[in-house]
């Protein structure tokens, strides 16, 4: 007889023996069926030279298929079924220590048909795993209903375990799992050279699960950085699109909400004075916050903290919103479980965002209290001065008139400076007001049809005595089938004696002055405009003044501009007016040959 022919005999034996012992044979049979299962154990079968190369070729197939895959469940299965493949089993198990509380948990069970088992079905032997690691070694039970080490443990009765073989997987000198593969049904399944495969089996799947866990970790966190940086770039656009302070404070609420997965989120801000702390968003909006609270000083001393108290009282984490060092305020973020350490993260970049958005939106309201202070300023100004002015104006003329008595020629002439500096003054008044009007929204458009040809009359009728002093030729084209445009015929008047007023003072004697209009419609743009050009052959406007003009106090530093009366606040006030009624303005000048200035004014009305 042949060593397999004798070990399949054997493994016969050993089984017909293990079945008799479920037999609860009466009496002295018990104890000595026991002792035949022990002498039949103590028989060594040595394994074949032929076995021996084909369990070595069958480990480097297998061994083969391992590191192909990083990913970790998929590594799991492949042990598994690598090891069944091997060992012939009818089950196996694979548990992973895991590394943060020690615990073992079952990661991968596979049955000899390469089927996933259930958790329910893990009815193996809690001793023998943990002996195997205990000792750190492998060890085999070819049958453990029989084997002293095993036989009296309750899952072994229980689940009828037979043949079990159990080895520790090791990585980097520590055990970190186990591959538990058994056979209930037979025992005598598994012998020493078996487990010798299996270790040497083991010692790879370990390095292969090992890698695939390290991979999927980097992956992991690459890829919530990545998620994090995309979160936080959304931030920063949210928040550079305002300028808003309420708008601010509430967009970083709400990301402090999302973003660190909290049930409740607050923005506290300090005053001007960095004397107390405010809810600028969140429930309790304009309550005060006590400056010493536990949290908020240690968080603008060392950064993000968090309590988690114990007990009833929810999570809190406060991050400090700092400007250069400087404590602008904090975000607090609350929640009933203990925030993540990368929701506490999450909350210190937010607030470092927060603490840009923040500050501009405060120098933003700042500027416009200033500015609203200004137009109100100059309102009242304005107002004062007015009737003053047209006293010393109706007073002039009445002089001048001699309504009080003979005035003579040198009386006349000191009326008549007096008269010019009064109309100058006038005029500035008369902008300023026009300014502060437009600046707090009270400016009041009276919006009509009208035809451009008497509003360019109208603003001739002052303007032409100067043009023909001057010996300037104005060249009028005006279509006669001109639509009517839809705007406030005063303002279009003001706005063209000034332009018109500008290319008369900007252009020196005898130069060419012209007025042209003409409809524009689509597809050049998309509704129907009037645009008017009102060209010179003047002074011109350098391409950095150009970049400088309709800003409020304008006037150009060339000597030509400044032997000319103004005040530099025309054409500021001309594009307000124009860009109120619906139009837009614009200029184009070459230096030394003249400019055309040109407007658009809609000739429907808008919505
Ligand atoms: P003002 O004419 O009272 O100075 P404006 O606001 O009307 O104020 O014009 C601002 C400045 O723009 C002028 O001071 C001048 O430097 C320049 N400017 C305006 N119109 C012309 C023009 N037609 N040609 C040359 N420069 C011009």
């Amino acid at each position: 007889m042949n060593d397999s022919a004798a070990h399949s005999h054997l493994n016969g034996l050993r089984q017909a023996l293990d079945e008799l012992r479920l037999l609860n044979l009466p009496g002295a049979a018990a104890p000595l069926l026991k002792q035949a299962r022990q002498h039949l154990e103590a028989l060594h079968m040595p394994a074949q030279p032929a076995d021996q190369a084909e369990r070595l070729a069958a480990l480097y197939r297998v061994s083969r298929t391992l590191g192909v895959s990083l990913d970790v469940d998929e590594v799991l299965t492949q042990v598994m079924d690598a090891v069944i493949e091997l060992t012939g089993a009818e089950r196996g198990f694979l548990m992973l220590i895991d590394p943060a509380n020690g615990e073992l948990s079952l990661r991968a069970a596979r049955n000899i048909e390469r089927e996933t088992l259930e958790h329910k079905d893990m009815e193996i032997s809690r001793t023998v795993v943990r002996t195997a690691i205990e000792q750190g070694h492998g060890l085999v039970a070819s049958n453990a209903q029989t084997d002293p080490r095993f036989a009296e443990h309750q899952s072994v009765i229980m689940y009828a375990l037979r043949s079990i073989l159990c080895t520790p997987l090791r990585s980097r000198g520590k055990v970190s799992g186990v591959i538990y593969v058994d056979n209930r049904l037979q025992a005598g399944q598994f012998e020493t050279d078996d487990l010798e495969l299996l270790d040497a089996f083991a010692t790879q799947a370990a390095i292969a699960i090992e890698n695939a866990n390290i991979y999927t970790q980097a992956d992991r966190s690459l890829a919530e950085r990545i998620t994090e940086l995309e979160t936080l770039a959304q931030v920063d656009i949210q928040l550079n699109q305002n300028l808003e302070y309420e708008r601010v404070v509430e967009i970083t609420r709400q990301w402090a909400l999302v973003g660190a997965a909290a049930n409740e989120a607050w923005v506290a801000l300090l005053d001007p004075r960095g004397e107390t702390l405010q809810i600028a968003a969140g429930p309790g909006v304009g309550q005060q916050i006590s400056l010493e609270a536990d949290l908020i000083a240690p968080a603008w001393r060392s950064g993000v903290v968090q309590v988690s108290a114990p007990g009833a009282a929810p999570a809190r984490l406060v991050a400090p919103v700092l400007n250069a060092g400087k404590p602008l305020g904090v975000i607090v973020a609350e929640r009933p479980q203990a925030f993540s350490a990368v929701a506490a993260q999450f909350l210190e970049r937010l607030a470092y965002r927060a603490a840009f958005a923040i500050t501009n939106a405060q120098l933003f309201q700042a500027v416009q209290l200033a500015n609203q202070a200004k137009s109100k300023f100059v309102s009242v100004v304005v107002h004062e001065l007015r009737i003053p002015m047209t006293s010393i104006k109706g007073y002039t003329d009445l002089l001048r008139q001699g309504a009080v008595g003979p005035v003579n020629e040198a009386q006349k002439g000191f009326l008549e400076v007096i008269r010019n500096n009064v109309n100058r003054m006038a005029a500035l008044v008369s902008d300023l007001s026009d300014i502060a009007r437009i600046e707090t929204g009270r400016l009041k458009l009276d919006l009509a049809h009208i035809a451009l040809s008497t509003q360019v009359d109208e603003a001739l009728r002052s303007l032409s005595p100067e043009i023909l002093n001057k010996k300037q030729s104005l060249e009028l084209q005006i279509p006669a089938d001109l639509p009517m445009v839809y705007a406030d015929p005063q303002r279009v008047v003001q706005v063209l004696t000034n332009l018109l007023s500008n290319a008369h003072k900007y252009t020196p004697e005898g130069g060419k002055l012209s007025l042209r209009a003409s409809l524009l419609s689509a597809p050049i743009v998309p509704q129907p405009v009037v645009r008017i050009e009102i060209s010179d052959s003047g002074i011109g406007i350098s391409a950095e003044d150009q970049a400088r003009l309709f800003t409020q106090f304008f006037r150009s530093e060339d000597p030509n501009v400044r032997e000319q009366q103004g005040w530099g606040l025309g054409l500021s006030v001309a594009r307000s007016l124009v860009e109120l009624m619906g139009g837009k303005i614009g200029v184009q000048s070459t230096p030394g040959s003249g400019s055309t200035f040109w407007i658009t004014l809609p000739v429907e009305a808008g919505e």
